[in-house]
């Protein structure tokens, strides 16, 4: 029987995990990708694989299987790859109460734990002791460097046989099973479009009419820590509780989030939710901000990512706090609650997308259900 062959159009994870679950299903792939390497969102994120953010069912178990992937993936392509765990802390009664119900909620599901004052600080020398409550440990995350991650996946899938890529080549059209970028096209069995927030070259009609918008987040990373000084788990607090859906099986959480609202409500209306992650090379990615639609500005607001950072310096305390670089990511957002988005424009074309803010988290276990589904 002949090889079947697959086009995938976006080298960032979601190309990316495609081409590997085609390629392990015996596939011959050819991955073209506009930029002399993934530029979008996969290579602007925190690098935070994070099963806790997940409801529980499907998205949790795609979460683990993913991470899984990223574990062999790095043993594989040789990127730094670390089973940190993760800190969501608690300074106030309602958020140490919330901290709790998820445990109870969720006791023979996650790997989730009530920490006590003691054992939080314990466990990471950045925490801010001054009013903490205890905080919720979890065992299942991983943190990459996607900077580094991202470049040597597609790396170690180029070495592999019947996997090729083409870099620096819009496709701008696709007519039946060939995909056209100026005057040559590449033809297959199948085609994958993995554009990310690009919306508008490929299917701007379908778009539109999908319920999907495009996300805006400033992110900040400071320098490397002194003396490989290091801050253990990656940080996060109350905020993120009224973030991530998984903590909705928490009966006080809309108590508190009310409550933020009242407080805090500039935060909450810029999107803003902190954490604090570390590198392998000492270095902290810090955000984040949401900022939804359509028509987003292309600077960064200096006042947002203070905002960010004096939220951090509550919760967080490091060895050095100068700013290494900022910019900002796009991903696209279902606007459904969905956590993706696949729609078969054809027999041979296939959209996969829409993952928002867990494409790290979940692209890798999602890559392997829709190719068993072709
Ligand atoms: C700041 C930020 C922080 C985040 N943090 C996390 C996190 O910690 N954990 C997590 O799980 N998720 C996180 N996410 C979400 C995650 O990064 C995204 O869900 C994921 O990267 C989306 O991957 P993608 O492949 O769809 O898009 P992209 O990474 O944007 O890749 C799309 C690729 O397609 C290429 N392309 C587009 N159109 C064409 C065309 N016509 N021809 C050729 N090439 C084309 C683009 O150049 C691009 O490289 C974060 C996102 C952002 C922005």
């Amino acid at each position: 029987m002949n090889q079947q062959h697959a086009i995938v159009i976006g080298a960032g994870i979601v190309g990316l995990s495609l081409t590997r679950a085609l390629h392990n299903k015996g596939w011959k792939v050819t991955v073209i990708e506009r930029h002399p390497q993934a530029q979008g969102a996969s290579v602007r994120n925190f690098g935070m694989i994070w099963p806790i953010g997940q409801s529980q069912g499907s998205s949790f178990k795609r979460a683990l299987r993913s991470r899984q992937i990223w574990l062999e993936m790095s043993e594989k392509a040789g990127f730094w790859a670390e089973k940190t765990g993760s800190l969501h802390l608690a300074y106030s009664d309602l958020e140490l109460q919330v901290v709790k119900e998820y445990v109870e909620a969720l006791q023979n599901q996650k790997s989730a734990h009530h920490l006590t004052v003691q054992e939080t600080i314990s466990k990471s020398p950045a925490t801010v002791i001054n009013g903490l409550k205890g905080a919720l440990w979890s065992e299942d995350e991983v943190i990459v460097d996607p900077r580094e991650a991202i470049v040597k996946t597609a790396q170690h899938l180029e070495r592999l046989e019947g996997v090729s890529f083409v870099w620096s080549r819009l496709i701008s059209r696709i007519k039946g099973n060939t995909v056209y970028s100026g005057q040559r096209s590449w033809s297959a069995d199948k085609i994958f479009v993995c554009s990310g927030a690009d919306f508008e070259t490929l299917y701007p009609d379908l778009f539109e009419s999908f319920p999907i918008t495009k996300c805006k987040v400033q992110m900040m990373r400071l320098v490397q820590q002194p003396l490989n000084w290091r801050i253990g788990p990656p940080l996060c607090a109350g905020l993120s509780f009224i973030h991530y859906k998984g903590f909705e099986v928490a009966p006080s959480l809309q108590k508190l989030k009310d409550v933020y609202m009242e407080q805090h409500k500039e935060l909450l209306e810029l999107g803003i939710h902190v954490m604090v992650a570390q590198n392998g090379m000492g270095e902290l990615t810090v955000g984040d901000s949401h900022d939804y639609g359509l028509n987003l500005s292309p600077f960064d607001a200096m006042h947002t990512n203070k905002l960010i950072l004096n939220v951090l310096k509550s919760f967080a305390q490091f060895k050095d706090w100068n700013m290494g670089s900022t910019w900002h990511g796009i991903y696209p957002k279902m606007t459904n609650g969905a956590t993706e988005f696949i729609f078969q424009v054809d027999n041979m074309v296939t959209i996969v997308n829409g993952l928002g803010g867990a494409g790290m988290t979940l692209s890798f276990g999602l890559g392997e259900e829709v190719v068993e589904n072709i």
